[in-house]
């Protein structure tokens, strides 16, 4: 296919002036002569094939003329089965997308700061570090009474040892976000150790996100599928 020639007379329906585009045979055709040629569009309330092609391979059993609005009630669905959020799958798009906004979960991957600094009550983070393993549930702490950073968020084995602390930019965005209705827990994704012997042990931490709305056991589900799944990674 050549560029578009800006004006002349098509190839197809011999009429000028017309915008021209060069078809495979070499013909230069008009918008009109085109569309001819390509036969009708598909209509735009359906799903395009890619889109059906995926719900497909997701396991749902659709037609080839399905409607783009089921098509996104299903993607919900998808969303919501990811997120272990159960679903009545006769509800309408509208209800499927409240129930995905009220129990809004998700997580991603920070990095622990603080780690080579001793706590405050003299034990080494260290030595704390070296005992705790990949999958290991952690929470987090407002420390109002930081004397360095005043937005300090400490990150706290359950056991009450502190790792250390979220980066300002994570620390913000938690103390921010608890203030809106957002619950935050974290997990140790990997310890990182880059075997040269004196080197600091560094932690891989996974930030876990959820609005207060969730429901708790979808909650506590999620967890415990992450924890699960850095466990066995390691
Ligand atoms: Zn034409």
């Amino acid at each position: 296919m050549g560029n578009p020639k800006p004006k002349g007379i098509c190839d197809g329906c011999g009429k000028s002036p017309r915008t021209l585009t060069q078809i495979e045979s070499g013909q230069w055709i008009c918008v009109t002569c085109l569309r001819e040629i390509r036969g009708p569009q598909r209509p735009k309330h359906l799903a395009t094939p890619e889109q059906i092609a995926t719900l497909r391979k997701q396991g749902f059993d659709v037609s080839d003329d399905l409607p783009k609005a089921e098509y996104r009630r299903l993607t919900t669905m998808i969303t919501l089965r990811s997120r272990s959020v159960p679903f009545n799958s006769s509800a309408t798009l509208e209800e499927l997308e409240e129930l995905e906004y009220r129990n809004y979960i998700n997580h991603r991957s920070v990095n622990l700061a603080g780690v080579s600094h001793n706590n405050r009550d003299g034990t080494n983070r260290q030595q704390i570090i070296r005992r705790c393993s990949a999958g290991e549930l952690l929470r987090l702490k407002a420390e109002d009474d930081n004397p360095v950073y005043p937005n300090a968020v400490a990150v706290i084995r359950l056991n009450g040892e502190q790792l250390g602390y979220l980066h300002s930019e994570e620390a913000e965005e938690v103390r921010k976000g608890s203030q809106e209705g957002w619950l935050y827990a974290a997990i140790i994704n990997k310890i990182l150790d880059d075997g040269v012997k004196g080197h600091y042990l560094g932690v891989g931490l996974i930030l876990v996100y959820a609005r207060s709305t969730a429901d708790t056991a979808i909650i506590k589900e999620h967890i415990a599928n992450l924890i699960r799944k850095y466990q066995e990674a390691h």
